[in-house]
């Protein structure tokens, strides 16, 4: 019955990782997907992480119980907390719904599957570009997503001109994806002053902000800086959505931990929506993984683990910051053509290169190179050691 079963292509992220894994070359190098690697190209698992598997493991109250549908109480409230800010209003007066869920990308689904059943308005604004699961998760989930614009290839930042207009053009009610920091995949952000602006006009044209938060504290190294757009938004008292995830920040990739929150204007409409959420996550998988949101809730309420935690995050974030100035300085000693200011520029794990298709086929070709054909590149699969492989790389396409 199977037999006409149309062979699908691989994920355009992925399956980078696919044919990485096909090269023998020695020299082969896998800037494609987002993950976090050591100065070694080594994955890291975070010592605070370790310690506090430790705990759980050697805890006897421990057990393998179903979590509730909404997942860990305690990791819930925590995960609120990290992200809107510990004296957040909205926090204070109950008025956040916050849902445990299968990292980044299950909390937006879950999010997603709740507004085409709840909410008045199926389109949803996302940027170009962005994250390419964006457009069919939401797809999926039953919205419609439509794009606003967003990078400017020329000046290799933000089009604000074109966001604002776009998303002043957008229909009342429409749904917003928001990238909170570390714009995935160009690395260009906002500034504060700017997030303020959107802030204004999604207010003012009646907008529903959904903010996905897939990279706090990997921007800049601080928590509450990368948390600082979701914040202006809540700060005004209307609603918004937010998308959490600990794959990167606390480097829990295959644990799939995350959350969804969802700020109401009041206790009672927060609690009306959490018993909606559980309807649209029952018949899905019925209630999260327990062990990821216990190192989580750990870590979250332990001021010292907290504390080791952020030195630990910002070592990652520094250890990027420094790849940024490594390669650009690399190309600068090459004399390669061209402005690569953009480099250090953009923040996150990720540099939009620009580099087209074709360059990026002939590194892929003639250096085993392995990134997305849109010329990003993970910057934390790089090290002090590989940099100059891909200088060399990057000279050689935009001079050939
Ligand atoms: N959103 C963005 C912008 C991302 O870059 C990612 C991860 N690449 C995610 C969401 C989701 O990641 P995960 O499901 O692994 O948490």
């Amino acid at each position: 019955v199977f037999a006409n079963i149309a062979k699908a292509p691989e994920d355009p992220i992925l399956g980078v990782t696919v044919a990485y894994n096909k090269d023998s070359s020695p020299i082969k190098l896998n800037l494609g997907v987002g993950a976090y690697r050591t100065e070694e190209g080594k994955p890291l698992v975070l010592n605070v992480v370790r310690r506090a598997e430790q705990l759980l493991v050697n805890d006897p109250s421990r057990v393998k119980e179903y979590l509730p549908i909404t997942g860990l109480a305690d990791f819930n409230k925590l995960s609120a907390k990290l992200i809107f800010g510990a004296d957040s209003p909205a926090i204070q007066e109950n008025r956040v719904a916050t849902v445990q869920c299968l990292s980044g990308t299950g909390s937006l689904r879950v999010g997603a599957e709740f507004l085409a059943k709840h909410y008045h308005q199926n389109s949803i604004y996302i940027p170009q570009p962005t994250w390419g699961n964006h457009p069919k998760v939401f797809t999926m989930a039953g919205l419609s997503p439509k794009y606003y614009r967003y990078y400017d290839p020329e000046t290799r930042g933000l089009n604000f001109q074109g966001l604002l207009e776009d998303l002043s053009s957008a229909p009342s009610g429409a749904i917003v994806l928001l990238h909170a920091c570390a714009h995935n995949p160009t690395g260009v952000d906002p500034t504060v002053e700017q997030w303020e602006q959107i802030r204004q006009l999604i207010r003012s044209k009646g907008l529903l902000p959904f903010f996905d938060s897939a990279y706090q504290g990997f921007a800049s190294g601080s928590l509450d800086a990368d948390a600082q757009s979701v914040r202006i938004f809540v700060a005004d008292g209307g609603e918004c959505l937010a998308a959490q995830s600990y794959a990167k920040n606390m480097g829990l990739y295959g644990e799939r931990v995350g959350a969804l929150s969802i700020v109401c204007r009041t206790a009672d409409v927060a609690s009306r929506v959490e018993s909606q959420l559980k309807l649209v996550i029952r018949p899905m998988y019925s209630n999260p993984p327990i062990h990821g949101a216990s190192i989580v809730a750990t870590i979250l309420k332990d001021r010292d683990m907290y504390n080791e935690w952020t030195i630990e995050l910002k070592a990652m974030a520094d250890r990027i910051i420094s790849m940024r100035q490594q390669l650009f300085d690399a190309l600068r000693d090459r004399g390669t053509p061209g402005d690569w200011s953009h480099i250090i520029k953009q923040i996150g794990m990720f540099t939009f290169t620009g580099l087209n298709t074709e360059q990026v086929a002939f590194m892929t070709k003639e250096y085993h190179i392995y990134m997305t054909s849109d010329g990003r590149i993970s910057m934390a699969g790089l090290s002090s050691r590989t940099v100059p492989h891909l200088a060399d790389a990057i000279h050689a396409a935009v001079t050939r």
